[in-house]
Protein backbone atom coordinates (compact mmCIF):
# COMPACT_ATOMS: atom_id res chain seq x y z
CA UNK A 1 0.00 0.00 0.00
CA UNK A 2 1.07 3.49 -0.67
CA UNK A 3 2.06 5.73 1.76
CA UNK A 4 0.46 8.83 2.84
CA UNK A 5 1.15 11.51 4.54
CA UNK A 6 -0.43 13.32 7.84
CA UNK A 7 0.41 16.46 9.35
CA UNK A 8 -1.45 17.25 12.63
CA UNK A 9 -1.72 20.54 14.06
CA UNK A 10 -2.35 20.37 17.71
CA UNK A 11 -4.20 23.51 19.56
CA UNK A 12 -4.62 23.80 23.19
CA UNK A 13 -3.85 21.41 26.49
CA UNK A 14 -1.73 17.69 27.13
CA UNK A 15 -5.03 16.39 26.86
CA UNK A 16 -4.93 17.19 22.81
CA UNK A 17 -1.32 16.55 22.67
CA UNK A 18 -2.42 13.30 24.37
CA UNK A 19 -4.99 12.64 21.67
CA UNK A 20 -2.77 13.48 18.48
CA UNK A 21 -0.39 10.58 19.51
CA UNK A 22 -3.33 8.30 19.46
CA UNK A 23 -4.55 9.82 16.17
CA UNK A 24 -1.12 9.27 14.54
CA UNK A 25 -0.70 5.74 15.91
CA UNK A 26 -4.35 4.75 14.84
CA UNK A 27 -3.91 5.83 11.48
CA UNK A 28 -0.78 4.31 10.78
CA UNK A 29 -2.71 0.82 10.03
CA UNK A 30 -4.70 3.43 7.13
CA UNK A 31 -0.47 3.73 6.23
CA UNK A 32 -0.54 7.34 7.40
CA UNK A 33 3.18 8.10 7.96
CA UNK A 34 3.45 11.91 10.24
CA UNK A 35 5.13 14.75 8.53
CA UNK A 36 5.83 18.18 9.30
CA UNK A 37 5.57 19.71 5.61
CA UNK A 38 2.03 20.71 5.31
CA UNK A 39 2.56 20.90 1.29
CA UNK A 40 3.55 16.97 1.83
CA UNK A 41 0.38 15.82 3.54
CA UNK A 42 -2.56 13.71 2.01
CA UNK A 43 -4.26 14.40 5.12
CA UNK A 44 -4.40 17.58 7.59
CA UNK A 45 -5.65 16.93 10.87
CA UNK A 46 -6.57 20.33 13.16
CA UNK A 47 -6.64 19.08 16.70
CA UNK A 48 -9.10 22.24 17.97
CA UNK A 49 -9.23 23.92 21.70
CA UNK A 50 -12.04 25.96 23.02
CA UNK A 51 -10.92 26.84 25.90
CA UNK A 52 -10.54 30.58 25.58
CA UNK A 53 -11.78 32.85 22.56
CA UNK A 54 -7.98 32.74 21.15
CA UNK A 55 -7.08 29.48 20.86
CA UNK A 56 -10.56 29.55 18.90
CA UNK A 57 -9.10 32.04 16.47
CA UNK A 58 -6.06 30.25 15.95
CA UNK A 59 -7.88 27.36 14.54
CA UNK A 60 -9.68 29.14 11.84
CA UNK A 61 -6.97 31.11 11.06
CA UNK A 62 -4.82 27.95 10.97
CA UNK A 63 -8.00 26.78 8.60
CA UNK A 64 -7.82 30.23 6.63
CA UNK A 65 -4.58 29.24 5.11
CA UNK A 66 -6.01 25.98 4.18
CA UNK A 67 -7.84 26.79 1.56
CA UNK A 68 -5.47 27.37 -1.17
CA UNK A 69 -3.47 24.04 -0.72
CA UNK A 70 -6.81 22.52 -0.80
CA UNK A 71 -7.26 23.57 -4.22
CA UNK A 72 -4.05 22.74 -5.49
CA UNK A 73 -4.02 19.72 -3.88
CA UNK A 74 -6.34 17.00 -5.47
CA UNK A 75 -7.32 14.39 -2.92
CA UNK A 76 -6.12 16.75 -0.28
CA UNK A 77 -8.13 15.81 3.28
CA UNK A 78 -8.56 17.89 5.95
CA UNK A 79 -10.37 17.40 9.26
CA UNK A 80 -11.18 19.20 12.10
CA UNK A 81 -11.43 17.06 15.83
CA UNK A 82 -11.05 18.05 19.47
CA UNK A 83 -12.98 20.49 21.47
CA UNK A 84 -14.30 23.48 18.70
CA UNK A 85 -15.46 20.15 16.59
CA UNK A 86 -17.59 19.11 19.45
CA UNK A 87 -18.87 22.16 20.09
CA UNK A 88 -19.54 23.44 16.46
CA UNK A 89 -20.33 20.80 14.22
CA UNK A 90 -21.29 21.03 11.14
CA UNK A 91 -21.29 24.77 11.87
CA UNK A 92 -17.83 24.05 11.18
CA UNK A 93 -18.80 22.86 7.41
CA UNK A 94 -20.24 26.64 6.47
CA UNK A 95 -17.64 28.85 7.92
CA UNK A 96 -14.63 26.77 6.42
CA UNK A 97 -16.58 24.83 3.50
CA UNK A 98 -13.38 22.93 2.27
CA UNK A 99 -13.39 20.70 5.60
CA UNK A 100 -13.96 17.22 4.96
CA UNK A 101 -14.31 15.92 8.10
CA UNK A 102 -15.32 16.94 11.55
CA UNK A 103 -14.85 14.24 14.31
CA UNK A 104 -15.33 14.93 18.43
CA UNK A 105 -13.46 14.59 21.19
CA UNK A 106 -14.64 11.07 21.62
CA UNK A 107 -14.78 9.91 18.11
CA UNK A 108 -10.76 8.91 17.85
CA UNK A 109 -11.64 5.03 17.79
CA UNK A 110 -13.78 5.63 15.19
CA UNK A 111 -11.35 7.34 12.84
CA UNK A 112 -9.98 4.98 10.40
CA UNK A 113 -13.55 4.32 9.40
CA UNK A 114 -14.28 7.68 9.41
CA UNK A 115 -11.23 8.40 6.95
CA UNK A 116 -11.52 5.89 5.10
CA UNK A 117 -15.30 6.61 4.26
CA UNK A 118 -14.01 10.08 3.21
CA UNK A 119 -11.36 8.53 0.71
CA UNK A 120 -13.82 6.55 -0.83
CA UNK A 121 -17.11 7.90 -0.90
CA UNK A 122 -15.72 11.71 -0.91
CA UNK A 123 -18.33 12.95 1.77
CA UNK A 124 -18.32 15.28 4.26
CA UNK A 125 -18.58 13.76 7.64
CA UNK A 126 -19.69 15.47 10.79
CA UNK A 127 -19.05 12.59 13.75
CA UNK A 128 -19.56 14.47 17.23
CA UNK A 129 -21.24 11.35 19.45
CA UNK A 130 -19.81 11.74 23.32
CA UNK A 131 -20.18 7.81 24.67
CA UNK A 132 -20.74 7.18 28.16
CA UNK A 133 -18.17 4.66 28.38
CA UNK A 134 -14.44 4.55 27.97
CA UNK A 135 -13.74 1.59 25.67
CA UNK A 136 -10.95 3.07 23.33
CA UNK A 137 -8.77 0.29 23.90
CA UNK A 138 -7.13 0.59 20.55
CA UNK A 139 -5.84 4.04 20.64
CA UNK A 140 -3.58 3.60 23.72
CA UNK A 141 0.28 3.85 23.62
CA UNK A 142 2.01 0.92 24.69
CA UNK A 143 5.35 1.49 22.96
CA UNK A 144 7.68 4.21 23.56
CA UNK A 145 8.63 6.90 20.69
CA UNK A 146 11.81 6.79 22.04
CA UNK A 147 11.25 9.53 24.79
CA UNK A 148 11.57 9.31 28.44
CA UNK A 149 8.25 10.69 29.43
CA UNK A 150 4.79 10.00 28.43
CA UNK A 151 1.36 10.65 28.73
CA UNK A 152 -1.45 8.59 30.04
CA UNK A 153 -5.17 9.78 30.37
CA UNK A 154 -6.97 8.20 33.12
CA UNK A 155 -10.37 9.84 32.75
CA UNK A 156 -12.13 12.14 30.20
CA UNK A 157 -15.02 14.68 30.51
CA UNK A 158 -16.03 16.40 33.56
CA UNK A 159 -18.83 17.21 35.83
CA UNK A 160 -17.89 20.48 38.07
CA UNK A 161 -19.79 22.58 35.43
CA UNK A 162 -17.56 25.72 36.52
CA UNK A 163 -19.28 28.87 34.94
CA UNK A 164 -16.64 30.41 32.27
CA UNK A 165 -15.64 26.58 30.92
CA UNK A 166 -16.79 24.51 27.97
CA UNK A 167 -15.10 21.29 29.35
CA UNK A 168 -18.40 19.66 30.32
CA UNK A 169 -19.82 20.38 27.51
CA UNK A 170 -17.01 19.60 24.57
CA UNK A 171 -15.81 16.39 26.49
CA UNK A 172 -18.42 15.04 28.05
CA UNK A 173 -19.41 13.77 31.92
CA UNK A 174 -17.02 12.32 33.75
CA UNK A 175 -15.66 9.19 33.07
CA UNK A 176 -12.63 7.04 34.62
CA UNK A 177 -10.80 4.81 32.64
CA UNK A 178 -10.45 1.18 34.33
CA UNK A 179 -7.29 1.34 36.66
CA UNK A 180 -5.99 -2.30 35.33
CA UNK A 181 -5.76 -1.25 31.53
CA UNK A 182 -4.15 2.35 32.83
CA UNK A 183 -1.18 0.02 34.88
CA UNK A 184 -0.83 -2.12 31.38
CA UNK A 185 -0.46 0.77 29.62
CA UNK A 186 2.13 2.15 32.03
CA UNK A 187 3.95 -1.51 32.16
CA UNK A 188 3.98 -1.41 28.97
CA UNK A 189 5.30 1.98 28.14
CA UNK A 190 7.98 1.28 31.01
CA UNK A 191 9.13 -1.75 29.21
CA UNK A 192 10.16 0.50 26.48
CA UNK A 193 11.96 2.29 27.51
CA UNK A 194 9.86 5.60 29.43
CA UNK A 195 11.34 6.57 32.69
CA UNK A 196 8.42 9.28 33.62
CA UNK A 197 4.46 9.26 33.27
CA UNK A 198 1.89 12.16 33.60
CA UNK A 199 -1.17 10.77 34.46
CA UNK A 200 -3.72 12.96 32.64
CA UNK A 201 -7.43 13.82 33.31
CA UNK A 202 -9.75 16.99 33.84
CA UNK A 203 -9.77 16.87 37.09
CA UNK A 204 -7.43 13.43 38.22
CA UNK A 205 -8.43 13.68 41.79
CA UNK A 206 -12.39 12.66 41.47
CA UNK A 207 -10.55 10.15 39.64
CA UNK A 208 -13.43 7.03 40.37
CA UNK A 209 -15.60 8.96 42.64
CA UNK A 210 -18.17 7.85 39.89
CA UNK A 211 -17.65 4.71 38.94
CA UNK A 212 -15.88 3.45 41.81
CA UNK A 213 -13.19 1.76 40.75
CA UNK A 214 -10.84 2.55 43.02
CA UNK A 215 -9.51 6.53 44.87
CA UNK A 216 -7.36 8.41 42.99
CA UNK A 217 -4.42 8.13 45.80
CA UNK A 218 -4.89 4.66 45.03
CA UNK A 219 -4.25 4.51 41.97
CA UNK A 220 -0.77 6.33 43.01
CA UNK A 221 0.05 4.01 45.04
CA UNK A 222 -0.43 1.16 42.50
CA UNK A 223 1.53 2.90 39.82
CA UNK A 224 3.94 3.69 42.35
CA UNK A 225 4.64 0.12 42.50
CA UNK A 226 6.11 -0.26 38.74
CA UNK A 227 9.02 -1.53 38.55
CA UNK A 228 11.62 0.23 36.69
CA UNK A 229 9.43 3.71 36.39
CA UNK A 230 11.95 6.56 38.00
CA UNK A 231 8.98 9.22 38.37
CA UNK A 232 4.99 9.87 38.18
CA UNK A 233 2.81 13.44 37.57
CA UNK A 234 -0.04 14.25 37.15
CA UNK A 235 -2.53 16.65 35.62
CA UNK A 236 -4.88 18.58 36.41
CA UNK A 237 -6.45 18.86 39.68
CA UNK A 238 -9.58 20.49 41.21
CA UNK A 239 -8.67 22.09 44.51
CA UNK A 240 -12.11 20.57 46.13
CA UNK A 241 -11.21 16.70 45.48
CA UNK A 242 -7.70 17.44 47.52
CA UNK A 243 -7.97 14.59 50.19
CA UNK A 244 -5.60 13.88 52.71
CA UNK A 245 -4.88 10.60 51.67
CA UNK A 246 -3.69 12.21 48.39
CA UNK A 247 -1.64 15.12 50.32
CA UNK A 248 0.01 12.06 52.63
CA UNK A 249 0.90 10.73 48.73
CA UNK A 250 3.21 13.14 48.38
CA UNK A 251 4.90 12.05 51.74
CA UNK A 252 5.08 8.65 50.85
CA UNK A 253 5.20 7.80 47.50
CA UNK A 254 8.79 7.49 46.56
CA UNK A 255 8.45 8.27 42.94
CA UNK A 256 5.46 10.84 43.02
CA UNK A 257 7.33 14.63 41.82
CA UNK A 258 7.27 17.07 44.21
CA UNK A 259 4.95 19.09 41.88
CA UNK A 260 1.37 19.67 42.11
CA UNK A 261 -0.94 21.89 39.66
CA UNK A 262 -3.81 23.55 41.61
CA UNK A 263 -5.61 26.00 39.88
CA UNK A 264 -7.22 28.70 42.11
CA UNK A 265 -8.48 31.26 39.49
CA UNK A 266 -9.48 33.88 42.08
CA UNK A 267 -8.44 35.17 45.51
CA UNK A 268 -12.14 36.66 45.97
CA UNK A 269 -14.33 34.42 47.48
CA UNK A 270 -17.13 36.58 45.26
CA UNK A 271 -15.63 35.59 42.19
CA UNK A 272 -14.88 31.64 43.13
CA UNK A 273 -18.42 31.74 44.27
CA UNK A 274 -19.68 32.60 40.92
CA UNK A 275 -17.28 30.81 39.11
CA UNK A 276 -18.93 27.78 40.99
CA UNK A 277 -15.65 27.08 41.62
CA UNK A 278 -16.90 25.08 45.23
CA UNK A 279 -14.29 26.28 47.75
CA UNK A 280 -13.34 29.50 49.14
CA UNK A 281 -10.11 30.83 49.37
CA UNK A 282 -9.55 30.00 53.23
CA UNK A 283 -10.03 26.30 52.25
CA UNK A 284 -7.63 26.56 49.32
CA UNK A 285 -4.86 28.17 51.82
CA UNK A 286 -5.71 25.23 54.04
CA UNK A 287 -5.05 22.59 51.15
CA UNK A 288 -1.64 24.41 50.27
CA UNK A 289 -0.75 24.29 53.82
CA UNK A 290 -1.52 20.35 53.93
CA UNK A 291 0.35 20.19 50.96
CA UNK A 292 3.70 21.75 52.34
CA UNK A 293 3.14 20.16 55.40
CA UNK A 294 3.52 17.19 53.99
CA UNK A 295 6.28 17.82 51.38
CA UNK A 296 8.09 20.91 52.43
CA UNK A 297 9.50 21.79 48.91
CA UNK A 298 6.88 20.95 46.94
CA UNK A 299 5.90 23.42 43.67
CA UNK A 300 3.02 24.54 43.52
CA UNK A 301 1.31 26.27 40.31
CA UNK A 302 -1.62 27.09 39.24
CA UNK A 303 -3.75 28.99 36.66
CA UNK A 304 -5.76 32.61 36.71
CA UNK A 305 -8.23 34.08 35.28
CA UNK A 306 -8.57 38.21 35.52
CA UNK A 307 -11.43 40.23 34.73
CA UNK A 308 -14.01 37.64 35.62
CA UNK A 309 -18.17 39.16 35.20
CA UNK A 310 -18.48 41.56 37.86
CA UNK A 311 -14.90 41.07 39.12
CA UNK A 312 -14.42 44.40 41.12
CA UNK A 313 -10.64 45.86 42.07
CA UNK A 314 -11.19 44.70 45.28
CA UNK A 315 -11.90 41.07 43.83
CA UNK A 316 -8.75 41.36 41.99
CA UNK A 317 -6.78 43.48 45.04
CA UNK A 318 -7.74 39.34 46.83
CA UNK A 319 -6.01 37.46 43.90
CA UNK A 320 -2.76 39.60 44.23
CA UNK A 321 -2.98 39.13 47.81
CA UNK A 322 -3.90 35.12 47.27
CA UNK A 323 -0.36 34.92 44.85
CA UNK A 324 1.41 36.54 48.00
CA UNK A 325 0.07 34.80 50.51
CA UNK A 326 0.84 31.23 48.73
CA UNK A 327 4.33 32.18 46.72
CA UNK A 328 3.68 30.07 44.23
CA UNK A 329 6.66 28.53 41.81
CA UNK A 330 4.54 29.61 38.72
CA UNK A 331 1.22 30.57 37.36
CA UNK A 332 -1.18 30.86 33.97
CA UNK A 333 -2.97 33.85 34.10
CA UNK A 334 -5.77 34.45 31.47
CA UNK A 335 -8.00 37.54 30.79
CA UNK A 336 -11.71 36.26 31.02
CA UNK A 337 -13.80 35.40 27.23
CA UNK A 338 -16.96 34.52 27.38
CA UNK A 339 -17.59 30.78 25.60
CA UNK A 340 -20.05 29.79 24.20
CA UNK A 341 -22.37 27.52 26.48
CA UNK A 342 -20.61 28.53 29.50
CA UNK A 343 -22.86 30.14 31.85
CA UNK A 344 -20.79 33.25 32.62
CA UNK A 345 -21.35 34.35 28.67
CA UNK A 346 -24.77 35.98 30.48
CA UNK A 347 -23.24 37.25 33.50
CA UNK A 348 -23.67 40.92 33.64
CA UNK A 349 -21.16 43.58 34.70
CA UNK A 350 -18.18 42.43 32.31
CA UNK A 351 -14.57 43.92 32.69
CA UNK A 352 -13.66 46.28 29.84
CA UNK A 353 -10.85 44.78 27.98
CA UNK A 354 -8.54 47.37 28.72
CA UNK A 355 -9.18 46.56 32.35
CA UNK A 356 -8.29 43.11 31.81
CA UNK A 357 -5.37 43.67 29.97
CA UNK A 358 -4.20 45.57 32.65
CA UNK A 359 -4.86 43.68 35.88
CA UNK A 360 -3.45 40.68 33.79
CA UNK A 361 0.16 42.72 33.20
CA UNK A 362 0.20 43.39 37.08
CA UNK A 363 -0.89 40.11 37.88
CA UNK A 364 1.99 38.41 35.94
CA UNK A 365 4.46 40.96 37.06
CA UNK A 366 3.58 40.22 40.53
CA UNK A 367 4.47 36.58 39.72
CA UNK A 368 7.29 37.07 37.96
CA UNK A 369 9.02 38.48 41.12
CA UNK A 370 8.26 35.18 42.71
CA UNK A 371 9.22 33.11 39.98
CA UNK A 372 12.85 34.23 40.03
CA UNK A 373 13.59 34.39 43.48
CA UNK A 374 12.21 30.71 43.54
CA UNK A 375 14.32 30.14 40.62
CA UNK A 376 17.46 31.76 42.33
CA UNK A 377 16.68 29.59 45.15
CA UNK A 378 18.23 26.73 43.23
CA UNK A 379 21.26 27.77 42.60
CA UNK A 380 24.25 25.64 44.46
CA UNK A 381 21.46 22.99 44.94
CA UNK A 382 22.26 19.36 43.46
CA UNK A 383 18.76 18.67 41.59
CA UNK A 384 18.24 14.85 40.67
CA UNK A 385 16.98 15.05 36.68
CA UNK A 386 15.58 13.34 34.21
CA UNK A 387 17.23 13.67 30.96
CA UNK A 388 14.89 14.22 28.11
CA UNK A 389 16.78 15.18 25.28
CA UNK A 390 19.01 17.71 23.88
CA UNK A 391 18.26 21.47 24.64
CA UNK A 392 16.83 23.79 22.54
CA UNK A 393 19.34 25.86 22.33
CA UNK A 394 21.70 23.36 21.41
CA UNK A 395 24.99 24.64 20.47
CA UNK A 396 26.54 23.71 17.81
CA UNK A 397 30.26 23.64 19.44
CA UNK A 398 29.26 21.31 22.63
CA UNK A 399 25.96 19.06 23.71
CA UNK A 400 24.00 20.52 25.29
CA UNK A 401 20.84 18.37 27.32
CA UNK A 402 17.54 19.54 29.09
CA UNK A 403 16.21 17.43 31.65
CA UNK A 404 13.59 18.22 34.72
CA UNK A 405 13.89 18.65 38.43
CA UNK A 406 11.23 16.34 40.44
CA UNK A 407 9.69 19.88 41.08
CA UNK A 408 9.32 20.27 37.15
CA UNK A 409 12.20 23.37 36.14
CA UNK A 410 14.01 22.68 33.10
CA UNK A 411 17.67 22.33 33.59
CA UNK A 412 20.28 22.65 30.83
CA UNK A 413 23.89 20.98 30.67
CA UNK A 414 26.86 20.54 28.81
CA UNK A 415 27.67 17.14 28.37
CA UNK A 416 29.49 14.35 26.19
CA UNK A 417 27.14 12.32 24.65
CA UNK A 418 28.56 9.38 25.24
CA UNK A 419 29.48 10.05 28.92
CA UNK A 420 25.62 10.77 29.08
CA UNK A 421 24.26 7.76 27.19
CA UNK A 422 26.71 5.46 29.13
CA UNK A 423 25.15 7.02 32.47
CA UNK A 424 21.64 6.91 31.39
CA UNK A 425 21.72 3.28 30.30
CA UNK A 426 21.51 2.54 33.92
CA UNK A 427 17.79 3.53 33.67
CA UNK A 428 19.14 6.83 36.24
CA UNK A 429 18.17 9.98 37.17
CA UNK A 430 21.82 12.59 36.71
CA UNK A 431 22.96 14.62 39.59
CA UNK A 432 23.38 18.32 38.22
CA UNK A 433 24.50 20.93 40.70
CA UNK A 434 22.89 24.51 39.94
CA UNK A 435 24.96 27.54 39.31
CA UNK A 436 22.62 29.24 37.17
CA UNK A 437 18.57 30.79 37.07
CA UNK A 438 16.72 32.59 34.41
CA UNK A 439 13.25 33.42 34.00
CA UNK A 440 12.18 29.95 32.64
CA UNK A 441 15.05 27.76 33.23
CA UNK A 442 18.04 26.44 35.13
CA UNK A 443 21.71 25.63 34.50
CA UNK A 444 23.65 23.46 36.30
CA UNK A 445 27.02 21.24 35.97
CA UNK A 446 26.59 17.35 36.09
CA UNK A 447 27.90 15.38 38.79
CA UNK A 448 28.27 11.76 38.22
CA UNK A 449 28.75 8.96 41.16
CA UNK A 450 32.49 8.41 40.24
CA UNK A 451 32.96 12.39 40.96
CA UNK A 452 33.81 12.82 37.15
CA UNK A 453 32.60 15.94 36.16
CA UNK A 454 30.81 16.91 32.84
CA UNK A 455 30.96 20.42 32.49
CA UNK A 456 33.17 23.29 33.16
CA UNK A 457 32.03 27.02 32.53
CA UNK A 458 29.37 26.75 30.11
CA UNK A 459 31.09 26.17 27.22
CA UNK A 460 33.41 23.24 27.89
CA UNK A 461 33.05 20.00 29.34
CA UNK A 462 35.37 17.43 30.28
CA UNK A 463 35.25 13.48 31.68
S1 LIG B 1 -13.06 21.63 36.81
FE1 LIG B 1 -14.08 23.43 36.00
S2 LIG B 1 -12.44 24.44 34.81
FE2 LIG B 1 -11.78 22.32 35.14
S3 LIG B 1 -12.50 21.24 33.32
FE3 LIG B 1 -14.09 21.01 34.89
S4 LIG B 1 -15.55 22.68 34.47
FE4 LIG B 1 -13.64 23.16 33.38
Amino acid sequence: MKTKYLYINTIGCQMNVYDSESIARILLPLNYKETLSLEKADLIIVNTCAIREKAEQKVFSFLGRLSKLKRKKKGLIIAVGGCVAQQEGKKIFTRTPFVDLVFGTQSINRLPFLIKTVETKKERIVDIKLSEYMDEKKRYNYKNNGKATAFVTIMRGCDNYCTYCVVPYVRGQEISRNSEEILYEIKSLVDSGVKEITLLGQNVNSYGERHGVSSFSELLLRVNNIKGLLRIRFTTSHPKDISDDLVACFKNLSRLCKHIHLPAQSGSNQILKKMNRKYSKEEYIEKIDKLRGACPDIAITSDFIVGFPGETRADYAETLDLIKRVEYDNIFAFKYSDRPNAAAAAFLNKVSEEEKKERLKNLLNLQQHYTALKNQNYIGRTEAILVEGPSKKQNKSISEWTGRTSTNRIVNFACDEKILANELSANKLINVIIEKSFSNSLWGRVVFNNQKACHKGKKNYAA
